[in-house]
């Protein structure tokens, strides 16, 4: 069996375009590459032509341990380049290069008599996470016991990762000619007052992943300079570190100046470790919270998130390597668990 060529495995995937919606041609290739090193490999639909990427070595599914990440990416795609110790390219770092990593170690352990180890490769992850929903909804009755996934973490193990929630704050008023401001009523003086309140109210914290903070993204309201506005909107994201629910709560006096809709929401995770490896905090969210079927999840990965979704995404061929040896370093101590 030879041994998985890196720069080349991660190259050949970061060559075809698989931006979020477009993932079937790298798919196909993904799942023809593991099939002709003997892999059994599932072919997960998740619509028309788009598909997980689920591989083991014995032919019923039963694996003890998953390695897992995601093979969309972000726009714009552009196509991979070596200079150096750096690999450049579109998902090079976020997520590519990270597959290719599990993949040779999942390789590794194979060569040693290892069959305990299951693949899933999900589409998705940069826009709802729809390809981890279907994987999960396929884990039931599974064997796996822990789920190792795959984000960049510069080769350090997650303590836990913050979720979100997303919210969208609507004034309602009265429209009038802005030279007789007393017959209207301003939304937008509305949305400014509940924004200005909300910087003042104490957000929930956690003693691992510290406060939850936010973000007022997107902002709109009123027609005209001379009309009173009727209506406006702020949308605001926090990156939540408890139950999203406690921060729902909190918001509760903004209420009598706006309605609050929920948009979107993601819950915060604890993660398993295990000793030997640097650990550290994420604010990101992951495909970790939908793919709970696959048991306790861990999080490690080569390559910064700094870079991640950047126009010069690249990642440390070195650091590659690296990480597909702390792979097979945590499968083994995983397993011993068992
Ligand atoms: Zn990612």
């Amino acid at each position: 069996m030879d041994p998985v060529d890196l720069v080349s495995l991660t190259r050949s995937l970061v060559d075809i375009d698989s931006t979020t919606g477009r993932e079937g041609e790298c798919g196909r290739w993904l799942a023809d590459y593991l099939r002709g090193r003997g892999w059994s490999v599932e072919e997960q639909r998740v619509d028309g032509t788009r598909f997980n990427v689920l591989a083991n070595v014995a032919t019923a599914f039963k694996p003890a341990v998953i390695l897992s990440t995601h093979f969309d990416c972000v726009p714009a795609f552009f196509p991979s380049r070596v200079e150096g110790d750096r690999l450049f390219g579109r998902g090079a770092c976020d997520a590519k290069g990270i597959l290719s990593a599990q993949v040779a170690a999942a390789e590794l352990l194979r060569r040693d008599g290892e069959t305990r180890v299951g693949l899933v490769f999900v589409v998705g992850e940069e826009r709802g996470s729809d390809g981890a929903r279907v994987a999960n909804a396929a884990a039931s009755g599974s064997s796996a016991r822990f789920l190792i996934n795959g984000e960049p973490t510069d080769n350090r193990l997650g303590l836990a990762t913050r979720g979100i929630l997303r919210l969208k704050l609507r004034a309602t008023g009265r429209a009038a000619h802005s030279s007789f401001p007393e017959l209207g009523e301003s939304a937008i003086d509305k949305l400014i007052d509940a924004l200005v309140e909300l910087r003042a109210i104490p957000m929930p914290s956690d003693p691992v992943l510290g406060r939850t903070h936010y973000t007022v993204g997107v902002i709109s309201g009123g027609v005209a300079p001379n009309v009173v506005s009727a209506s406006a909107e702020a949308e605001v994201m926090f990156r939540t570190t408890s139950d999203a629910g406690d921060v729902r709560r909190a918001l509760t006096p903004l209420e009598r100046r706006i309605a609050i809709e929920h948009v979107l929401e993601v819950p915060p995770v604890k993660l398993t470790v295990v000793p030997g490896f640097d650990t550290a905090v994420f604010p990101y969210t992951t495909d970790i919270p939908f793919l709970h079927g696959w048991g306790e999840p861990l999080l490690f990965g080569p390559g910064s998130i700094h870079v991640a979704h950047t126009a010069d995404e690249w990642v440390s061929i070195e650091e590659l390597g690296a990480a597909a040896r702390h792979y097979v370093t945590l499968v083994k101590s995983l397993l011993k668990q068992i």
